[in-house]
């Protein structure tokens, strides 16, 4: 029995992974869950799935989620505060740590997996645009294993040989015979809008993506292209490679995956229907496959694909990212902080749609280069990146 801690259960991920769980009776159960604040949900799933224990990062909201549990007898211990999450995190009956949490409040938990050699489904982006080569190092120090969860990075990876999957981080992927990995996107929700009328997007409209059901940040991201900004910067750190060897495109029916192309001309994709249960289902049962429970995908049915060059006009953030991880490592963590800042800023309305990239390129702009060499300098970098752009917002 695979035993899993699941840190963000109750998140648009938490959701996909616990269904994979109820899928697969007997294979896989739940050691732990940990959320931020959503009570009522982690108590549903406490009562359906019971944990040894329930983590409620803020305080208030563990109170209540005791005094919920207390009556109805269960042996779910609670806990709170983000220390407890990498006690979870490297505990000895987890097994598999599901990194699910948003933005960079997920790293330290995902770092501390890799320090006590776990098995990590990596979806958490933001850890790794963060901490890049740190973070890699450190999986690699303690033999943990990182896999991708992100459907891009996991159709890259089920696209490339067995042998170079088994320890890829050890390996080069261009003695494989590999081109270069081609990373699709659908555009977002604004895809064909005439660019004057994106100032006035709302919330709600970046919010209502085309094909996948997501959280609020990620969505907003991929309205911007800023996911695929960070995408692109999580495929350079997972598979070793510079953007210059990532073609991005974008294919508005989210139906191929990601693509590998090979120096014979062959090209590999993997297909299915835009649904993260299988992507989270290739990596808990890698290397053997279990049941996701997604719908199978209905070519005759479905739509025609079609394929188009990004604009870097309509989506600065994408060029924004690529030029961060130019820059080097500090760049893509004061990107990413910065993006956190203004995503949430629009998404209270504060600032227009089109001023997340403007305010993300003056943050970029304003970075002095600094040595990063361990997790305390990344932390630091990443406070002060959220600092400037707070203060810019005002
Ligand atoms: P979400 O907003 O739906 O869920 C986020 C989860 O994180 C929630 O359980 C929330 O309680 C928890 N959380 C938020 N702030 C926290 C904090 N400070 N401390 C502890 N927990 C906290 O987000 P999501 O869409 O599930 O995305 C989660 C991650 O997975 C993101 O990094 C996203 O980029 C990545 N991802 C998501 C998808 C998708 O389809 N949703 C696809 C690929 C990658
Ligand atoms: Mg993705």
């Amino acid at each position: 029995m695979n035993s899993l801690t699941i840190l963000g259960s109750t998140g648009s991920i938490g959701l996909s992974t616990l269904e994979v769980v109820r899928n697969n009776p007997g294979k896989l159960s739940v050691f732990a869950l940990a959320a931020n604040t959503n009570v009522d949900l982690m108590l549903e799933q406490c009562i359906e799935f019971k944990p040894e224990f329930a983590l409620m990062v803020d305080p208030q909201a563990a109170s209540l989620l005791q005094a919920k549990l207390k009556p109805l007898q269960l042996d779910t211990e609670v806990l709170t505060g983000s220390d407890n999450m990498c006690v979870l995190a490297s505990d000895d009956k987890t097994h598999t740590l599901v990194a699910a949490i948003v933005g960079a409040a997920g790293l330290s938990s995902t770092l501390a997996a890799a320090q006590a050699g776990k098995k990590i489904l990596l979806a958490n982006k933001e850890a790794l645009v963060m901490s890049g080569q740190i973070f890699l190092d450190q999986v690699k120090a303690h033999g943990a294993e990182l896999l991708p969860v992100d459907s891009e990075h996991n159709a890259i990876y089920q696209s490339l040989p067995l042998d170079y999957q088994q320890g890829y981080l050890h390996k080069n992927i261009r003695d494989y015979g590999v081109d270069a990995l081609i990373l699709t996107g659908s555009g977002g929700p604004f895809l064909k809008t005439p660019l004057v009328e994106l100032t006035e997007k709302t919330p709600e409209q970046a919010c209502n993506h085309p094909n996948w059901s997501m959280g609020q940040k990620i969505s907003v991201d991929s309205a911007t292209m800023m996911n695929k900004g960070l995408e692109l910067i999580e495929a350079c750190w997972l598979f070793g490679v510079q953007p210059d060897f990532i073609e991005v495109l974008i294919h508005p029916q989210s139906v191929i995956h990601s693509m590998v192309r090979y120096c014979d001309g062959s090209i590999l994709a993997q297909l299915g229907a835009p649904d993260m249960k299988t992507p989270i289902a290739h990596c808990l049962g890698f290397p053997q496959r279990i049941h996701s429970g997604s719908a199978h995908y209905d070519f005759i049915n479905g739509p025609a694909f079609e394929f188009t060059a990004p604009d870097y006009q309509r989506f600065p953030n994408l060029k924004l990212a690529s030029e961060a991880f130019a820059y080097g490592q500090e760049a893509t963590t004061v990107l990413s902080a910065a993006n956190e800042v203004h995503v949430a800023a629009f998404l209270r309305k504060q600032i227009q749609f089109t001023a997340i990239a403007e305010l993300n390129a003056k943050i970029l702009e304003k970075y002095q280069p600094s040595a990063v060499s361990d997790i305390d300098s990344i932390l630091q970098i990443d406070q002060y990146a959220r600092v400037l752009a707070t203060e810019g917002l005002s």
